[in-house]
């Protein structure tokens, strides 16, 4: 486990270190599974830990660079989930479009509904929106940028976006999408850690405040 502990008494911004702890080392105790709505294929656990030693060469970089380091990860860590993010939902109105042209109603297909139609396409449009959000991002950090901003922002569109595409599409399969036999209740599901994993959307309005200068900037310690 990649773990960032805090290693002297110092400053909070300053006492941290990013430590590899190999996870059979003595003294730690994998206590249980925590059942989640979503993200099965990824284990979440209570684990314990009781005067876990690890020799200093598995500490990454320097000693108390852990919180920098950590917030440079953060940057990426978001554009990824921004990136991720754009498949999953481009299929979930793919599969849903498909879907509603299958569904006969009093004579008609559910995507004969122009009520329908019209939600998709907005969908779709607001994806492309998050696509050239995170593509600009993407390509200026490549080019040693400070994106804090940018990726900032598509983080918190993509954990938004993300909820309203599965919720707006699973309504479409009625029945069947309170069901767990298609992806878009999946979407539904998974989805919804997006706005609060990698900083939820709060601490992203937070970061947006200050680099917008609405915000004090708390002073570093
Ligand atoms: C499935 C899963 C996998 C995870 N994987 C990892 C991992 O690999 N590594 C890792 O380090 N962490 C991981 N996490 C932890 C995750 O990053 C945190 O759960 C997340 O950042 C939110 O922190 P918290 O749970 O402590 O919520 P809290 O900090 O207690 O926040 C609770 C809620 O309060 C609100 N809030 C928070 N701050 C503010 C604010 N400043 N202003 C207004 N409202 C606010 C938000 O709505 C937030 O959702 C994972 C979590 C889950 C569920």
């Amino acid at each position: 486990m990649c773990m960032l502990v805090n290693t002297s008494d110092g400053p909070v911004h300053r006492n941290k270190s990013l430590v590899m702890v190999p996870m059979d080392s003595p003294g730690i105790e994998k206590v249980k599974k925590i059942r989640k709505i979503g993200m099965n294929s990824s284990d979440t656990g209570l684990i314990y830990f009781d005067n876990v030693r690890v020799p200093q060469r598995y500490r990454i970089g320097e000693e108390g660079q852990g919180f920098v380091y950590q917030m440079q990860q953060f940057q990426e860590e978001r554009l990824w989930a921004a990136a991720s993010s754009i498949e999953p939902m481009e299929d979930c109105i793919a599969q849903t479009i498909e879907w509603a042209q299958q569904r006969n109603m009093f004579g008609a297909t559910l995507a004969d509904q122009q009520w329908v139609q019209f939600k998709l396409a907005e969908l779709k449009t607001e994806v492309e929106a998050l696509r050239a959000l995170t593509y600009r991002a993407c390509d200026l950090h490549v080019q040693g940028e400070d994106v804090l901003e940018l990726a900032s922002m598509a983080k918190l569109k993509t954990g938004r976006l993300t909820r309203q595409v599965a919720d707006t599409c699973l309504q479409f399969w009625g029945g069947m999408g309170f069901t767990l036999e298609n992806r878009v209740s999946r979407l539904y599901r998974d989805g919804r850690l997006g706005s609060i994993g990698g900083g939820a959307d709060e601490v992203m309005l937070g970061i947006l405040a200050k680099t917008m200068g609405i915000a004090k900037r708390p002073p570093r310690g």
